[in-house]
């Protein structure tokens, strides 16, 4: 009876009855998304860009918001927004283009779109989390495809066998991939778009940090969608990615879309900072440099293998065993970076380093050293 229930006084115990009774059992058997508190580290654990913007373009941008009003709700579908991203990302005039708060929201999107009991969901192991996570949410089954475990290269066989058997709705692929750096084999990925019986998601987070690209195949393949973000150029705070693709795909993937996804000075402040592109291209160009430089100092220490890197960050394997115990020195060390040993087989003893500036670089660099 409801007036039973009112009554009873709220306890700890009938709450955890009724969650135990509600909750779906694979949500309750997560554990929450973790962040781990970096305040007073240096930051080189989620790939953001070190720098912030200069102080002439920072007063610029103040006086922008300064004339924007937040009253009223935003613009609904972010044209003028829309039209920046297709002239600074190359996305083919025909092609059709989405919004999202953050790619996160856009790997939410398809979910919504494509999702059922037998809506198969597959992807390559070691990768980025949420692909999982979010088919998880949407109660569609995930199929992880091992790489190589020598250079985290395709196992093309494997998925193409994997395609055949599970005959997945949607396949991504992160270009390059997260969290091990490496670019796949272009060949490889237009040999699964050509396999795939739903769509392909290239999903190119890293697009800043390396030249190649599949945004000007967007609309020669009925199945390939391409997935960007500015998070990793330099605006994760604005929590922004965008998917580009064949028209008629993208308007039924809108159809999940919420209403004014991309808040007002998200849209203005995004448009704004690609009106300065020159900035970001400056940035990106000294995290490359960065990339390069941290990439030959690993290289030349002993007992530390350094992995190829196509991104903002560097997969390094630790001695075996240490994992844990280096991380932990860093972090002692004031130095936060990813330890990924234990997150999966592949990933055992390797932390992934994020680029930062020259001074942080060198500053990791130091503290692995001492904690070796
Ligand atoms: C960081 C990352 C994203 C998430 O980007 P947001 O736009 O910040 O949600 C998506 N894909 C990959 C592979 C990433 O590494």
């Amino acid at each position: 009876m409801l007036w039973q229930r009112l009554l009873q006084p709220v306890t700890k115990m009938n709450i955890q009855a009724s969650i135990d009774h509600w909750v779906r059992p694979e949500i309750k058997a997560l554990s929450a998304y973790h962040v781990p508190d970096s305040s007073g580290l240096i930051k080189l654990d989620a790939m953001e860009n070190p720098y912030t913007w200069p102080e002439t373009l920072r007063q610029e941008w103040l006086e922008l918001l300064h004339k924007t009003n937040v009253n009223r709700y935003p613009d609904p579908q972010g044209a003028e927004l829309k039209q920046r991203l297709r002239i600074s990302m190359d996305i083919p005039e025909d092609a059709g283009l989405l919004l999202g708060n953050g790619s996160d929201e856009l790997i939410q999107m398809l979910a919504l779109t494509l999702a059922g009991p037998d809506r198969v969901v597959l992807s390559v192991e070691p990768s980025f989390v949420m692909y999982r996570m979010i088919a998880l949410f949407a109660g569609m089954p995930y199929q992880g495809v091992p790489l190589k475990s020598k250079d985290f290269s395709l196992d093309l066989p494997a998925l193409l066998a994997a395609i055949e058997q599970h005959q997945p709705a949607i396949i991504y692929l992160a270009y390059p991939n997260n969290p091990t750096g490496n670019l796949f084999t272009a060949a490889d990925i237009r040999q699964i778009i050509k396999a795939a019986p739903g769509l392909v998601i290239v999903d190119e987070a890293y697009a800043p940090f390396t030249d190649a690209s599949f945004m000007s195949e967007v609309g020669r393949h009925p199945n390939l969608l391409v997935m960007r973000t500015l998070s990793k150029l330099g605006l994760a705070g604005l929590r922004l990615g965008l998917l580009a693709g064949p028209k008629p795909w993208l308007d039924e993937i809108d159809k999940t879309r919420l209403p004014y996804n991309i808040n007002t000075l998200t849209q203005v402040s995004a448009a704004f900072a690609l009106r300065h592109e020159s900035v970001f291209d400056e940035q990106t160009q000294l995290i490359r440099q960065g990339r390069s430089q941290l990439s030959a100092a690993l290289n030349g220490m002993d007992g530390v293998t350094p992995y190829p890197s196509d991104a903002n960050f560097i997969l390094v394997r630790m001695p075996a065993s240490r994992a844990n115990e280096i991380h932990a020195a860093m972090r002692d060390q004031k130095v936060l970076v990813k330890n990924l040993n234990g997150s999966h087989p592949l990933l055992a003893d390797c932390l992934r380093i994020t680029v930062g500036t020259p001074a942080e670089n060198q500053a990791a660099i130091n503290a692995l050293k001492a904690a070796l």
